[in-house]
């Protein structure tokens, strides 16, 4: 027997909002249950926790955080096996293979769901590998995740709903944000209506942000984006202004303001690599964030035993995660003990995600946006390529992601693409309506050690 070899009935790969519906429902059921994630603990990217003793302040938390609260116990009371820190770095069907604590192990099961979430979608500008200049998700996982203040003066900048968290984040650890800037015109808040007055859970939590911003003197600027950062090893100063309703910068309106920290969030794009490693078909769904992994009425995959919920299916936010999760526990005790899965439940994923795709609607990655970066401007870090080498690049070789990697290695370092992948042939073109291909994967899809895969136990 290998000690390193572990057997449940459901795998879940992601203790965020969808992870912990799917497996709170699945172990009330009776099933043997093991979720794995690479966080310290549970919660995902929105029920973010911080680490068990760890100073911080109380953070202020809209009227829907309740529900994740209420999910957290849950969990914590359910006979559900949780293995933190456990990197799922390859899958098959059946089976999940991770590390933890530097050691290799494989988890056998009947049925895999899928719930990794998603990450940061990155738009090159100049001076964004500045230190001090963070995605506005890394800014969350700073102040939520580790009660660690990224700086004193802020600037929050970018498109999409997730600028608000952001900006209460910090505001919530002391940090004066000296702007907050929407490159969306007013009118997409407009646009976004529908899907806010058609959720009350919605609406309440517009409203509560707006309150938050009202009450600390912050006013969104709309229209408005971050054309530059500038400093001496670190920033100092952002260049700002104004932007057409595309994104493109309108130069005449730059002004600078002084700042020691930078947020940039321009959405989210699904984690699909897990999905992709399995053999799940994907489709481009643009509005969701781009490629995601397919799923049925009943979130079950291409694949018979992998099931998907939450951000890998497309990006949607927690409610719409919470709601999967219980639906494709649901399928799953229909295909493993017979029964139907409740009209209710497929209802409400139908719902939320509506007022979610609403709401992203209103908010597209603008294309205008990539107009920000110049010649000089690194387009992926990791390599260190900038802009003139990858037009080069495609110029000789291709504009489709092959061929950009193939002439200046951009993509190809450890992110393996994650960072640079979503806006590489859109910067290639020099036209942010140009969309990526699918994502290339493979194995370890995650940064884990080579004594780890080579001492994966035998699937
Ligand atoms: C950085 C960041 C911050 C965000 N903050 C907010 C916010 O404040 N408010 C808001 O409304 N929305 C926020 N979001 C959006 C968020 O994605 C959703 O609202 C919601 O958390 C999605 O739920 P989920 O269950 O699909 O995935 P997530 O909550 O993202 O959970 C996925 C989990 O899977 C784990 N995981 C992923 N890959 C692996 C792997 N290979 N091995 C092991 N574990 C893995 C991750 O550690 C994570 O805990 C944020 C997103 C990001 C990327």
């Amino acid at each position: 027997m290998n000690e390193r070899i572990l057997d449940a009935d459901v795998g879940i790969v992601g203790a965020g909002p969808g992870g912990m519906a799917a497996a709170v429902e699945l172990a009330r059921a009776g099933l043997r249950v093991l979720v794995l994630d690479e966080g310290a603990r549970p919660g995902g990217q929105i029920f973010r926790q911080l680490p068990a003793g760890a100073a911080g302040g109380k953070i202020a938390e809209p009227p829907s955080h309740h529900h994740g609260h209420a999910l957290l116990q849950q969990f914590g009371a359910g006979a559900i096996t949780v293995r933190s820190q456990a990197v799922v770095w390859n899958a098959q069907p059946g089976r999940l293979w991770f590390e933890q604590e530097g050691a290799s192990w494989l988890l056998r099961c009947q049925r895999i769901v899928l719930a990794p979430g998603a990450y940061d979608r990155c738009i090159p500008f100049p001076g964004w590998t500045l230190p001090g200049v963070i995605t506005a998700g890394a800014a969350q996982v700073m102040v939520r995740g580790f009660g660690i203040r990224p700086g004193q003066r802020a600037l929050v900048a970018g498109t999409g709903p997730l600028l608000l968290p952001t900006v209460t984040a910090l505001l919530a650890a002391g940090v004066r944000v000296v702007a907050a800037l929407e490159a969306a015109p007013r009118l997409a808040a407009l646009k976004a209506l529908p899907g806010v007055f058609g959720n009350g859970a919605r609406l309440r939590e517009a409203f509560w942000y707006a309150r938050q911003l009202l009450q600390r003197g912050v006013r969104l600027q709309w229209s408005s984006a971050m054309f530059a950062c500038e400093g001496d090893g670190v920033v100092r100063r952002a260049v700002i202004g104004k932007v057409d309703r595309h994104g493109r910068p309108r130069r005449e309106t730059a002004r600078t303001v002084d700042v020691d920290v930078v947020c940039a969030g321009f959405g989210l794009v699904p984690s699909i690599e897990l999905g992709q490693l399995l053999g799940c078909a994907i489709a481009r769904t643009d509005v969701r964030g781009g490629w995601c992994v397919t799923v049925d009425e009943v979130q079950r995959t291409s694949v018979p035993s992998v099931l998907a919920v939450g951000e890998i299916c497309g990006i949607g936010g927690g409610e719409v995660a919470m709601a999967e999760g219980r639906l494709a526990a649901s399928a799953v005790l229909a295909d493993l003990r017979g029964g139907e899965v409740p009209a209710a439940l497929r209802a409400r994923v139908r719902s939320e995600r509506k007022a979610a795709d609403a709401m992203l609607r209103a908010f597209p990655p603008l294309p205008g946006l990539y107009e920000l970066a110049d010649a000089p401007t690194i387009v992926c870090r990791c390599e260190d390529v900038p802009l003139a080498k990858v037009r080069e690049a495609a110029e000789l070789h291709g504009r489709d992601a092959r061929g950009i990697k193939m002439g200046c290695r951009a993509g190809m370092g450890p992110c393996q693409a994650r960072i640079c992948g979503p806006s590489l042939q859109a910067m290639a073109c020099g036209d942010g309506r140009v969309p990526m291909d699918a994502p290339v994967v493979q194995v370890p899809v995650k940064a884990v050690s080579v004594g780890t895969m080579l001492a994966a136990p035998p699937g």
